[in-house]
């Protein structure tokens, strides 16, 4: 048994000894040129992340990717307003919710948990409704059933017809490809604690010029500590150099994202290349964890077809329960139950994106821990064949 099992769950995940020491010092004063330098650098880094343009603005606000959505939600939309969106479980209902409580009038696209919409399938939606959509809201890897959407293909369809787009990238952005700015997104947001690779308290996001532009044309506001106004004064001043006041930033947590974002960044000659190589690790990482789960008798929830990079949703065999979590943490993981409503105590969750997704020795150490959990509970399986088979790609 490990003294400090590795944390493997859909987020928060490991993080890096530099930037947990970034997060751990004395908090500097939010008008310090040392911070607003890395306020400034963190925004600037953000632009590389998303694959967003010069015109692309970077938000970082305290909160979790929930007040990110909220934010896109409350300064795109506003009552009466119609929104179409692509659910694909449990963070896209809270979205529905958000939009709901907003005043708009939303139209939904589903498919059955572990399935996700086409964007043919949304082209038709939009299609058959033929209500006045003005924006699109979809979950970019839903988390709750390892889902990832076709979001280049949902973005053009939704461009096709003029709308707005929003993303929500929480399990996703840093970890599965998305080209903001050459798809034409108008929302990409996330928080820090996925696949970022920072602790948990940032909402983060990039608007587009037209999301800009969509709030400037709102007739109801939105909250004030949420408003794209309140905020964008602050962060063209950081990235500017010059200090400036709207409402505390959690300083700890943004020098702490703004490590993380350098080391992503470092990971290539140029930030393009670093990105590639990003996208292409997890992904690397997926494949090594699908071919364990494979070897072991696990069944994805989702299509194989769609599942994410960032984390894996897998079916417990016959005769196992949510009970062999435990087991797997005293092997050494720290893995998630189910989440989606509908079959929540049919599967479990395992995270491998950030840094874990480039240490095969965490990601081999959490097989191993599945592995032998599920021979505790009765289910019989090859631990060694299962970490031969993520080693295999893992090396290749
Ligand atoms: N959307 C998705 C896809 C998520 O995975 C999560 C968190 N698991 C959220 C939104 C909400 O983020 P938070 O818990 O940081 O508020």
């Amino acid at each position: 048994m490990s003294a400090t099992p590795l944390l493997m769950i859909p987020g928060p995940i490991e993080i890096s000894d530099r930037v947990a020491a970034a997060a751990a010092g004395r908090p500097p004063s939010h008008v310090s040129p040392a911070f607003i330098q890395a306020f400034g650098d963190t925004l600037r880094a953000m632009r590389h992340v998303w694959r967003a343009g010069p015109d692309h603005q970077p938000f970082v606000v305290a909160g979790s990717g929930t007040l990110a959505m909220e934010a896109a939600v409350t300064n795109l939309m506003e009552p009466g307003d119609h929104a179409l969106l692509v659910n694909t479980g449990y963070f896209s209902d809270r979205m529905a919710e958000m939009l709901a409580r907003r005043g708009v009038e939303v139209t939904q696209v589903r498919a059955e948990p572990g399935e996700a919409p086409s964007a043919a399938a949304v082209s038709e939606a939009l299609i058959a409704s033929a209500k006045p959509f003005k924006a699109l809201f979809a979950t970019h890897v839903d988390t709750s059933t390892g889902v990832r959407i076709d979001a280049e293909g949902i973005c053009g369809v939704a461009r096709a017809h003029e709308l707005l787009t929003v993303f929500d990238g929480v399990c996703a952005t840093g970890g599965e490809r998305f080209e903001m700015s050459a798809w034409g997104a108008d929302v990409y947001l996330t928080a820090s604690q996925k696949a970022l690779g920072a602790p948990p308290g940032l909402a983060a996001w990039v608007a587009s010029p037209r999301a800009l532009a969509a709030r400037d044309a709102l007739t109801t506001p939105p909250p004030l500590s949420l408003d794209f106004h309140s905020w964008l004064p602050i962060f063209r001043a950081y990235e500017e150099g010059r200090p400036s006041y709207f409402a505390t930033p959690p300083t700890s947590q943004v020098l702490a994202l703004h490590a993380a974002l350098d080391e992503i960044l470092a990971r290539g000659a140029t930030p393009e290349a670093a990105m590639d190589a990003q996208f292409e690790q997890h992904a690397l990482a997926a494949r090594a964890m699908q071919a364990a789960w494979a070897t072991l008798g696990l069944r994805q929830l989702p299509n194989p077809d769609l599942a994410a990079n960032t984390l894996s949703a897998l079916r417990y065999p016959d005769g196992v329960n949510a009970s062999f979590l435990a087991r797997v943490r005293d092997h050494g993981a720290i893995i998630a139950g189910g989440l989606h409503p509908a079959l929540k105590d049919a599967y479990f969750r395992v995270g491998h994106m950030g840094i874990t997704a480039f240490r095969p020795d965490d990601l081999l150490a959490t097989v191993r821990a599945i592995a032998h959990g599920l021979r505790d509970a009765g289910h019989a399986c090859d631990p060694d064949a299962a970490i031969a088979a993520a080693n295999g790609h893992l090396t290749r």
